[in-house]
C-alpha cells in the first residue's frame, strides 16, 4: 500500500489531538489522526468537565463552541467546604471571569463532528503504532489501520497526543528527556449519577473522613468524589456506602443530603504528578497528557492539553508557511511555562484539601489556616481565582 503523505501526523484523538487537527485545518494545514479506539468509545468515555476561561474562548474562535455555549453550565465560582461551613469563592468579582461546565467527552463529540462533516481524515481503531525516523526531516508512522491492513504515514512533523499511556513517549531514546514525577497516596473514586446536583456550583470538601468533591455535568447529572486509598477495590463500596460517605463528607451546617439517583459510571484514579522536559524530541513533539499528568483537584488536565496545541498549531503554521522553525524549536520551552504554573496549582490544592495517610495534627492545622486564609483575603482568594479560571495565554 503507497504511504500517505500529510503535513502532520497527530497520534491520538483526545482533545489534544482533536483540537489539534482543528486549528490546523482553519491554518489550510494538513493532517492525518490517528486513534487507538472506536468513535463509541470516545464519545462515551466520562473524563474532566471543567473547561478554563481561555479553553472556551479558543473552542468558540475556532467554531466548534456552539453546542457548548448552548448546553453547557456557566458558573461564577466554587465553594470550599471545611469546619463545616461553606465558603463560597466567587471568580466572576474576584476576576472578572467564570468557569464552564461542559464534559470532556461532549468537546470531543464535537470536534469529531466538525471533522468528520469537512471530510477529514480521522481514522479509529488503529493499532501497532510505531515512528520511525523522527530524528530526521523525514519522519514515518507505522500502523495497522482498522481493516487489519498496514499502513505508513510520511509527515514532516508529528504530534504525540496519545495521553499518558501512549505509545509516543517512549519511543523517545532513553536518556533524551528528564521526568519529574510524584505520586500521590490517596486516589479519586468517581461517579456518574443520574441525579440533580444538591450545589449549584462546584464544591470541594476537607473533612476528617477525607477529601470529597461535589460536581455535575448537567442540570441532571451529578459527578462525585471520594478520597479512597489508591489500590481501593471498587467491590468495597456498594452504592449505599458511597452516598453515605458523600454526604458525611460534603455536610455543613443545615445541609440538605444529596440527591440520590442511579449510579451510570464509577471508577478509580490514581493522582500523579508527571512532566517530561523536553516536550518535544526530533520531529516528534508531545502534547497534553502525553506531556504532562497532574492530580485533577485543580481541574488542569483537559485544558493544559487545548493550551499545548494552541502553541504547537501557530508554531507549525509558521513553520510550513515560511520554512521558519523558531516557533516549533521555542514551542517546549513556551508550553511549559504554563504546565509547571498548573502543575503548582494543581498540588497546592491537592495538598490544601486531601488527609494524607499519617497526616498529624500540626499537618491538618496547616490546611485549615490555609482555607481560612483563601477564603477570608481577597489577595489570596484572587490569586486562587485567577489560576483556577486559567491564566491567559502567554502569561
Ligand atoms: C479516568 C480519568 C478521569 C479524569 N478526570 C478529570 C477531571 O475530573 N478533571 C480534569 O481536569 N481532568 C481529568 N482527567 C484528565 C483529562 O481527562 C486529561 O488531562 C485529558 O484527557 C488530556 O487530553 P489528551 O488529549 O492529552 O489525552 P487523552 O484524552 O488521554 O487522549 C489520548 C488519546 O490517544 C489515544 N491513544 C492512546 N494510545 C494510542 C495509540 N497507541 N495509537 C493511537 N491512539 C492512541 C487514546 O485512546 C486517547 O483517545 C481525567 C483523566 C482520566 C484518565
Amino acid at each position: 500500500v503507497a504511504p500517505i503523505r500529510t503535513q502532520v501526523a497527530i497520534v491520538g484523538a483526545g482533545p489534544a489531538g482533536l483540537v489539534l487537527a482543528h486549528l490546523l485545518h482553519l491554518r489550510g494545514i494538513e493532517s492525518v489522526v490517528l486513534e487507538a479506539r472506536s468513535r463509541g468509545y470516545l464519545e462515551q468515555r466520562v473524563r474532566a468537565g471543567v473547561l478554563e476561561a481561555p479553553t472556551v474562548q479558543l473552542l468558540c474562535d475556532a467554531g466548534v463552541g456552539e453546542r457548548l455555549q448552548r448546553e453547557s453550565l456557566r458558573h461564577r465560582g466554587i465553594s470550599l467546604r471545611f469546619d463545616r461551613t461553606d465558603h463560597h469563592l466567587d471568580f466572576v468579582a474576584l476576576t472578572g471571569r467564570s468557569i464552564t461546565v461542559y464534559g470532556q467527552q461532549e468537546v470531543v463529540k464535537d470536534l469529531i463532528a466538525a471533522r468528520l462533516a469537512a471530510g477529514l481524515p480521522l481514522h479509529f481503531e488503529v493499532a501497532d503504532v510505531r515512528l520511525r525516523g523522527i530524528e530526521t526531516d523525514e519522519p514515518e508512522v507505522a500502523f495497522t489501520d482498522g481493516d487489519g491492513v498496514h499502513r505508513i504515514l510520511a509527515a514532516p512533523v508529528i504530534a504525540g497526543c496519545d495521553g499518558f499511556h501512549g505509545v509516543c513517549r517512549p519511543q523517545i531514546p532513553a536518556g533524551r528527556l528528564t521526568v519529574f514525577e510524584r505520586d500521590y497516596p490517596f486516589a479519586w473514586l468517581g461517579i456518574l449519577a443520574k441525579a440533580a446536583p444538591a450545589q449549584e456550583e462546584v464544591t470541594y470538601a476537607h473533612s476528617d473522613r477525607g477529601f470529597a468533591l461535589a460536581s455535575m455535568r448537567t442540570a441532571e447529572m451529578a459527578r462525585l468524589y471520594l478520597q479512597v486509598p489508591p489500590d481501593e477495590p471498587l467491590e468495597d463500596w456498594p452504592d449505599g456506602r458511597i452516598w453515605d460517605e458523600l454526604n458525611a463528607r460534603l455536610a455543613v451546617e443545615g445541609s440538605a443530603p444529596l440527591n440520590v439517583g442511579p449510579i451510570l459510571e464509577r471508577g478509580v484514579t490514581t493522582m500523579r504528578s508527571f512532566v517530561v522536559e523536553p516536550m518535544r524530541h526530533g520531529q516528534l513533539f508531545l502534547a497534553g497528557d502525553a506531556a504532562h499528568i497532574v492530580p485533577p483537584t485543580g481541574a488542569k488536565g483537559m485544558n493544559l492539553a487545548v493550551a499545548d496545541v494552541a502553541v504547537l498549531a501557530e508554531a507549525v503554521e509558521r513553520f510550513f508557511a515560511t520554512g521558519d522553525s523558531a516557533l516549533l524549536d521555542g514551542y517546549s520551552v513556551r508550553c511549559l511555562r504554563r504546565v509547571w504554573r498548573a502543575e503548582h496549582f494543581s498540588w497546592w490544592m491537592t495538598s490544601m484539601l486531601h488527609l494524607a495517610p499519617g497526616a498529624d495534627a500540626f499537618e491538618r492545622r496547616l490546611q485549615l489556616s490555609q482555607l481560612r486564609y483563601v477564603t477570608s483575603s481577597e489577595a489570596a482568594a484572587t490569586s486562587l481565582a485567577e489560576n483556577y479560571v486559567g491564566l491567559p495565554y502567554g502569561s
